[in-house]
């Protein structure tokens, strides 16, 4: 994952354009990805499709004709969406155009100017006080055109139409945990949900733009979202910082309700936060009229480390190990969201005699247990209208383990799948089969 965002990190990205493509064409190399080109003008929602904005070259030269500031040294040198222009002006003209951070004198920042006209550059502060007052030639060759907004998307199916929604923002150039982080997790996903052959949720992946990405393909697919089920939107995913977790804007959807399982389980510091309408395109599928079970998985949030938005949001920032972690979480999330499922005991009055069917160890071992007292949590909330998940909330254990659990009851023909929701096995019959035969 590493290696895929230091080969995505130089590609000049913004809402619109060709590094957005050239971005998207690198994820197809991974996972099968269907790009849709909007035109320019589009309405969507109550928004309409912005026109294409492409960098050729933009610079900031002196006297001497040395370039002091250089678009091709760093893409976050150029405020995102500025317009063109051609000119000559003295630096404190120029100045109303320059945007530094006086507080981290050797950081650029990043800004965008997406639905203002205007053009501006960006630099270490302490390269700015390096000027001296004298004329200088600015270059902004941008192009503003008709053109296309792309988004990237990818439908893996399962066994059923639900579907499991999975957004990463693909719209920021050279910045390595927000966004490549996300990207580079969501592709990870995707190749592995790709090979599970026992996917019983759909999976749809999108890489869109941020904000007008996600009003874009919600107003091009409002008959599709009542298939969402859970969905979450990833980003941040790199960095050393604890995992925050945002709830939905519905605060008890069953994504929250497994995130905040995996995560109290994983043994990895995190936070779980309550819904607000700011951060990334959860606000847009959690906008009242959509109202989605969609959280944001993240590990420190977005705006609250001190490299966010700036040249040091590199990709020393972001480190193979937190990256994969970050992976094992949003897996343990699909696979809790894919094992939920709700049974009846097949025995329910008085407990089943489990030492007959070589479910209770005769010899004694605190794993052992544990793996007993899950049996025995399954058995007993087993009635139709407790969930995995519930039983997990209700015991303190972990959902593997009781995943573990009503797997080898369903094997023993003490537990029975709802028939609304049946756990998909590749032979049906075996569930209702009981291993030892009471006769
Ligand atoms: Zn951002």
């Amino acid at each position: 994952m590493h290696d895929f965002m230091r080969g995505l990190f130089p590609v000049c990205r913004s809402i619109t354009g060709d590094g957005n493509r050239e971005t998207l064409h690198r994820i197809r190399q991974w996972i099968p990805l269907e790009l849709h080109e909007v035109p320019s003008g589009t309405p969507v929602l109550d928004w309409t499709v912005p026109k294409e904005w492409n960098v050729q070259d933009a610079y900031i030269k002196d006297a001497s004709g040395r370039r002091v500031v250089d678009f091709q040294a760093s893409n976050l040198h150029l405020v995102s969406y500025s317009v063109p222009f051609r000119g000559t002006m003295p630096l404190t003209e120029l100045r109303q155009h320059l945007f530094t951070l006086p507080e981290r004198p050797d950081w650029i920042p990043y800004r965008t100017s997406y639905y203002e006209e205007m053009w501006g550059f960006c630099l270490a502060d302490r390269e700015l006080r390096l000027l001296d007052e004298g004329t200088y030639e600015v270059c902004v060759d941008t192009s503003m055109k008709d053109g296309h907004l792309t988004l990237g998307e990818y439908l893996l199916e399962g066994k059923i139409e639900d579907e499991v929604l999975i957004s990463t923002h693909i719209c920021h150039p050279s910045l390595a945990n927000d966004n490549l982080s996300g990207i580079a997790v969501a592709t990870w996903l995707a190749g592995y949900l790709a090979r599970r052959r026992d996917r019983r949720f759909s999976y749809r992946f999108l890489f869109i733009p941020g904000t007008i990405g996600s009003i874009t393909w919600l107003a091009l697919n409002q008959q599709k979202t009542d298939a969402i089920k859970h969905g979450l939107t990833v980003s941040c995913l790199g960095d050393r910082g604890p995992f925050t977790y945002k709830r939905s804007r519905r605060g008890d959807a069953e994504i929250d309700r497994a995130a905040g399982q995996v995560l109290h389980h994983s043994g990895f510091d995190h936070e779980v936060v309550n819904f607000s309408p700011y951060g990334y395109d959860e606000r847009q599928y959690c906008s009242p009229g959509f109202n989605l079970p969609v959280g944001s998985i993240s590990r420190t949030a977005h705006g609250r480390y001190r490299e966010y938005h700036t040249s040091a949001d590199d990709l020393e920032l972001v480190t193979p190990q937190a990256l994969g972690e970050s992976l094992s979480v949003a897996l343990s999330i699909v696979d809790l969201l894919e094992g939920n499922e709700t049974y009846a005991n097949t025995n329910p009055r008085g407990e089943p005699q489990l030492g007959r069917r070589g479910l209770y160890p005769s010899v004694g071992g605190k794993d052992l247990e544990v793996e007993q007292l899950a049996i025995l949590w399954v058995l007993n909330l087993s009635d139709a209208s407790h969930s995995l998940l519930d039983i997990a909330e209700v015991s303190g254990l972990a959902f593997p383990l009781l995943r573990r659990a009503a797997d080898r009851l369903l094997r023993h023909g003490l537990l029975e799948g709802l028939p609304d929701r049946r756990r998909a096995f590749g032979d049906a019959d075996e569930l209702s089969r009981p291993e030892v035969d009471v006769e």
